[in-house]
């Protein structure tokens, strides 16, 4: 992360020295704020800067998107009402990116169908609106905690390596270029070695339900995936699906 944070021209350009930061190792921790309504993000940024965390603040959907799909952030808070974009879309598509933060959903009171719909495109938490600062920042420190103990820094199949944190792959030590839905199939073999997986099953977690669900892009994203990682990463079991080794 300190790396990446130098590489981006992004420390130590930022005046933040002369605040007291949270941090995770050597980095900052940096949080990315996804909200349309003015008055509530300036709120919110002035009260997680004050509680130690440095804040980009994206005003709507498709600049969140992209920030959070550019930029490595600790976690996310995301409002679900935004002008451009369904915030479970933005999630979504972070999520097919690879993007794996920890995502805190910001949700209207009482519309539990936007939680729970929040929830199964991959958020970890949420807090109903109007919400505390110091709420937000109790539940973002514990997804964050909780992240950080259970999240592997690495995953590993004989010679291939995959960090989910950093999106980088390698077999036998040597850098593997992926695109975003090569890795994302890949992290999702790496999770599940040794077990078949079915071409519907991928799709269901390489596509949204709104996208054109064709069975032959599997197959695509299957033969690019061997032809970067060896022939024999992943097998064909006729009729049943895919298996990694
Ligand atoms: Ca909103």
């Amino acid at each position: 992360m300190s790396k990446h944070l130098a590489d981006s021209g992004f420390w130590p350009f930022r005046p933040v020295s002369d605040r007291i930061h949270c941090f995770l190792g050597e980095a900052p921790i940096r949080i990315l704020l996804v909200e349309d309504d003015p008055d509530l993000a300036q709120r919110l940024v002035t009260g997680l800067e004050g509680a130690g965390f440095v804040v980009e603040h994206a005003a709507d959907g498709e600049t969140g998107l992209e920030l959070g799909r550019s930029e490595d952030f600790d976690a996310a808070i995301l409002d679900l009402g935004l002008p451009d974009m369904q915030g479970v879309e933005v999630l979504q598509r972070w999520r097919k990116a690879g993007r794996e933060m920890p995502v805190l959903i910001l949700s209207a009171r009482g519309s539990w169908t936007e939680k729970v719909e929040g929830l199964n495109a991959g958020a970890d938490d949420y807090v109903t609106k109007p919400s505390h600062v110091q709420e937000i920042t109790a539940r973002l420190r514990a997804l964050m905690r909780r992240a950080a103990g259970t999240a592997s820094p690495t995953l590993s199949y004989n010679d291939i390596v995959l960090s989910p944190s950093s999106g980088t792959v390698t077999v036998s030590g040597k850098p593997i270029d992926l695109t975003a839905q090569e890795f994302r199939m890949l992290n999702y073999f790496m999770h599940r070695q040794g077990r078949i997986i079915s071409q519907t099953e991928l799709l269901d977690h390489l596509y949204s339900q709104q996208e054109d669900r064709d069975p032959n892009t599997i197959e695509v994203y299957v033969a690019r995936l061997r032809r970067k990682l060896g022939r024999d990463a992943i097998k064909t079991q006729r009729g049943l699906g895919y298996r990694l080794g």
